[in-house]
């Protein structure tokens, strides 16, 4: 690997500024690629200038100015002149533009045409040979380092720097995909010669980058199924009636996917060499809970510890409570809660437990690992990273089952999450009706929104949250709902007459618990709440869900929110406001509205925001990619065949030789 030092023009100063960037040496240079162009390859003659059309013009420099105005603004006047006439340009604040642009010689200037004082005029052109007359590349820059800069000293080397590439995928197999060569991509993706070459190239990069994605999923599973589990799980004749006896004793029968996806569970639980390391994805009010239950229960039969964990005090709660009404009574079954304000003795427990706990109060907790059969996360992508890497550390882990709400868009599965296995609850409970969701206008709020609301619960008896983005105020965005001003507001003024009950997390747990307590015993008409209802509240006879300042969440987390409702039989409405008025906002908020699946409302999320959203789900280290698009599924099974027949080729073939610097994830395991 050759360094910087060797192009003229890099001196330390250069360098570390390039290093804010990442770029340390030539071969990062080189793989610091534009994120757009522009299009500069038409040259034309000055006469045939077209108002709002971008081209190139050659002529001669006739006349300079720098002018200074009032406020210590100046600005830089010239004229072009060719043998067919003359246009004006004007650039601003770049006095220094003087030493560089003189009187009487010949300069290229590019840019889009307009008028200025009935004049032709380019604003702020590019001028110079490496910026103007063909297809310009747009580079990411940083402070000193400008995409002009770049441009220079990138076209001026890129012989040498592109020498430095080794390419890694096999001659043969770049024949038989159509690919072309990594040295040809590198100088056509910075010197395009024209869109068609720049298009090849870009597709080949891309390919590099997903394919260095897939290779490391690939490897992670080699690695996932070298291991043995910690516990080996058992079934027998007694064990299996059981279970069946529980599924019968339920107040509900089983969904068609429950049972299909318990199945798919309880065969990888019963594995003796692999370890369970699977995703269930299923959209808010599937029944996830109820997997996880059986798992725990299976784990228990075994006289084996599980462990469920989930993101906050009132989610574990509600688990441990839901876990004790179904099981305790009936089964004898030790389940016990750990969170911040309830404590356990981890030392002796029964060997026999169902633990179901935050995340917080089980962290650190080592000599208790080693007692786990079952591993369950609750609600994956509200945590963080650091947590979620609970387990990573162990040599045999324990099987591991995640539920998350938030759908995978099959582009992302096939690309990161080859040594996860995934599960789909793809139906609800019958009995759901879909939620009418409305995006309602300021001036409807009191009419359409809260009339009606009032009415509706005392007609009906039924309930409804109100989720505010932020606890307090906020003094900077004064427009922003809070929630203890919306609950004065609520609970005084608009709806002096019902019972409003106020949720947030900076309340104690007791105070929390009460609340919910009240709320569920229908002692509370209206909460008032933050965000930490978004996951798993289960509340049945709530059925109306008022989001403030929608537009300050994302389209997810949206969805998640609305799913606290439609959990009944009853019919369920979510009411949508929004404090911007932009079209973009609208637009999504729109598509919430008229759709009520997760997978699509992620897809939209991944197209319309990036991944994101969505990688917060599954992210382990967010892989940055420079060229590809993770949405783009014809590149992403280009990728799959391309490393399968690398594969076939050679099944020894050294997979972290295609893996990237820049796309490098954590460990994607479950945990
Ligand atoms: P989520 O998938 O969002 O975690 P839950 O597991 O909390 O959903 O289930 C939502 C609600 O549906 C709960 O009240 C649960 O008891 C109920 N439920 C679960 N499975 C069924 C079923 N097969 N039939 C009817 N209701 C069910
Ligand atoms: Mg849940």
């Amino acid at each position: 690997m050759s360094g910087l030092e060797s192009i003229p023009g890099l001196g330390p100063k250069t360098r570390e500024k390039l290093s804010h960037l990442g770029i340390n040496d030539s071969v990062d240079l080189i793989n610091h690629f534009p994120t757009r162009y522009l299009d500069f390859s038409h040259s034309i003659n000055i006469k045939d200038a077209i108002i709002n059309e971008t081209a190139t013009f050659t002529g001669i420099v006739s006349t300079f100015q720098n002018i200074f105005t009032r406020y210590s603004k100046n600005l830089q006047k010239a004229s072009l002149t060719d043998s067919t006439g003359r246009i004006e340009l004007i650039w601003f604040n770049q006095p220094y533009l003087s030493k560089n642009i003189k009187i009487g010689e010949t300069l290229s200037v590019a840019g889009t045409v307009s008028t200025f004082q009935n004049k032709k005029t380019i604003i702020a052109p590019e001028y110079g040979q490496y910026n103007t007359g063909k297809i310009i590349p747009v580079y990411p820059e940083t402070k000193g380092l400008t995409s002009k800069w770049f441009r220079k000293i990138i076209t001026t080397n890129i012989e040498t720097l592109k020498q430095n590439s080794i390419d890694q995928i096999p001659g043969n197999i770049l024949k038989q995909f159509k690919l072309s060569n990594q040295k040809d991509s590198l100088y056509q993706i910075h010197c395009p010669e024209n869109l068609k070459k720049l298009e090849i190239a870009r597709n080949r990069l891309a390919v590099d980058e997903i394919i260095s994605l897939q290779a490391q999923s690939l490897l992670n599973k080699k690695e996932w199924e070298s291991q043995k589990p910690q516990k080996i799980l058992k079934t027998n004749k007694n064990i299996d009636h059981q279970i069946s006896q529980f599924i019968d004793s339920l107040p509900f029968t089983l969904t068609d996917s429950q049972v299909k996806v318990w199945s798919e569970v309880k065969k990888d639980l019963l594995s003796k060499t692999k370890i369970t390391n699977r995703l269930i994805q299923g959209d808010v009010g599937s029944g996830k809970t109820m997997i996880a239950l059986l798992s725990c229960y299976l784990a228990h039969l075994n006289n084996t510890v599980s462990l469920f964990i989930a993101p906050t005090e009132i989610l574990a709660e509600q688990h441990y409570k839901s876990f004790r009404q179904l099981l305790i009574e009936t089964h004898n079954v030790p389940i016990f809660l750990l969170t911040g304000s309830s404590k356990l003795n981890l030392k002796e427990l029964p060997s026999n437990s169902i633990i179901i706990a935050t995340h917080a109060a089980i962290f650190q907790k080592e000599e208790f690992k080693s007692k786990l059969g079952v591993f369950i996360v609750d609600e994956q992508h509200k945590f963080g990273v650091k947590q979620r890497s609970f387990l990573s550390d162990m040599i045999n882990p324990p099987h591991s089952l995640t539920m998350t709400a938030t759908p995978i868009p099959r582009t992302i599965s096939l690309t990161m999450l080859g040594n996860l296995d995934l599960s789909n609850i793809d139906t609800l409970p019958q009995n759901r009706l879909q939620i009418k969701t409305f995006l309602v206008s300021e001036n409807k709020r009191k009419t359409d929104c809260y009339q009606w609301l009032k009415e509706h619960i005392k007609n009906t008896h039924q309930q409804a949250f109100i989720v505010c983005p932020f606890i307090d105020i906020s003094e900077s965005m004064a427009s922003v709902k809070s929630a203890i001003q919306e609950y004065e507001q609520f609970s005084k003024v608009i709806f002096p007459d019902l019972k409003v009950g106020l949720l947030h997390g900076r309340l104690k747990s007791e105070e929390k618990e009460k609340i919910i307590r009240d709320f569920k015993d229908n002692k509370i008409n209206i909460l008032v709440t933050t965000p930490i209802i978004e996951v798993g509240v289960d509340i049945p006879n709530s059925t109306t869900i008022i989001i403030q300042s929608a537009d300050r969440f994302g389209l997810a987390q949206l969805h998640q929110l609305r799913g606290r409702v439609g959990r009944g039989a009853d019919q369920s409405f979510c009411y949508l406001f929004s404090d911007l008025n932009n079209e973009k906002v609208e637009n999504r908020l729109k598509f919430l509205e008229k759709n009520s699946e997760g997978l699509k409302i992620a897809e939209y999320d991944l197209k319309n925001r990036g991944p994101g959203e969505i990688f917060s789900v599954i992210q382990h280290g967010f892989p940055s990619l420079k060229i590809a698009n993770m949405s783009d599924a014809v590149l992403i099974s280009q990728s799959q065949e391309i490393l399968k027949a690398i594969l076939e080729d050679n099944p020894f073939f050294d997979l972290t030789k295609l893996i990237k610097n820049h796309t490098k994830t954590d460990k994607l395991v479950t945990n």
